[in-house]
């Protein structure tokens, strides 16, 4: 039985200051529910949050990551020094750093591997644009971007990872896919899975769906079967928002 795991993606979100508020405020919220959640935070917040959310089981998440090991690659951080500070999760191929900052298929599936060889489970996001949508091209364009990014990782890795379907057109627009749709390429991505690794693989990796999550539809699309999880951007900034998609069996 797959637990839903329900991930806040900050983006360049909130200073320290901002974060720590926001880590007193949801775990006074927060009451274990039956569903993992978690915060994929900025670089210079995950130090502090680590300890804010020491003694609970609240997750977190670096956004990024860089391919190599370690060299001559200014301004970047590594999968060593985010194990360092303990980190679970990296966020892996967002379309945002696809879009603006020249990521690849080719450098997903660098960080993919180096995220495994420090023990950091990655969250690989995939999802179609809107002309791809309207062409009925959304599917190929998943399942290419599933087989790049999973070039040569093995089906013991791939029964940990997380994959977080967002469709671009639905990132930050308040457009959000219908439970239908966000079904359908949850469960073809399960599909994609069981082709490219076995049947357990695909029982056991875990995905989400992105784009506009909130409080008010988060329990429709949480209750489909192949919905793994959430993530989560602007409704996770604010505790009393986030808290509410986290326990969306309640609303
Ligand atoms: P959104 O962002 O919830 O603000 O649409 C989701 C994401 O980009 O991960």
């Amino acid at each position: 039985m797959r637990k839903k795991f329900i991930a806040g993606n900050w983006k360049m979100f909130k200073t320290t200051k901002e974060a720590l508020a926001f880590a007193d405020e949801f775990k006074r919220l927060y009451r274990d529910g039956g569903v993992e959640a978690g915060i994929c935070a900025p670089f210079t917040q995950l130090t502090a949050l680590k300890d804010a959310f020491a003694g609970t089981d609240i997750r977190l998440g670096a956004q990024n990551v860089h391919f190599e090991e370690n060299g001559a690659y200014t301004g970047e951080i590594s999968a060593e020094m985010l194990e360092e500070i303990g980190v679970d999760y990296c966020v892996i191929g967002h379309s945002e750093r696809r879009q603006y900052f020249g990521e690849t298929d080719e450098t997903v599936n660098k960080k993919l591997h180096r995220a495994f060889v420090h023990g950091i489970v990655p969250i690989l996001c995939v999802g179609e644009d809107l002309a791809a949508r309207d062409a009925g091209r959304a599917f190929d364009v998943v399942r290419d971007q599933l087989h790049y990014a999973l070039e040569g990782i093995d089906a013991a890795q791939v029964r940990r990872l997380v994959i977080a379907y967002e469709p671009i057109w639905a990132i930050g627009t308040g457009r959000t896919a219908t439970p239908e749709q966000a079904g359908e390429m949850c469960g073809f991505i399960r599909r994609v899975v069981n082709a490219l690794f076995d049947n357990e693989a695909g029982e056991q990796v875990r995905v989400q769906y992105g784009g506009s999550v909130k409080p008010d539809n988060a329990g429709e699309i949480l209750s489909i079967e192949d919905v793994d999880g959430a993530l989560v951007g602007g409704a996770s900034l604010k505790p009393a928002d986030f808290i509410k998609i986290v326990e969306f069996q309640k609303v």
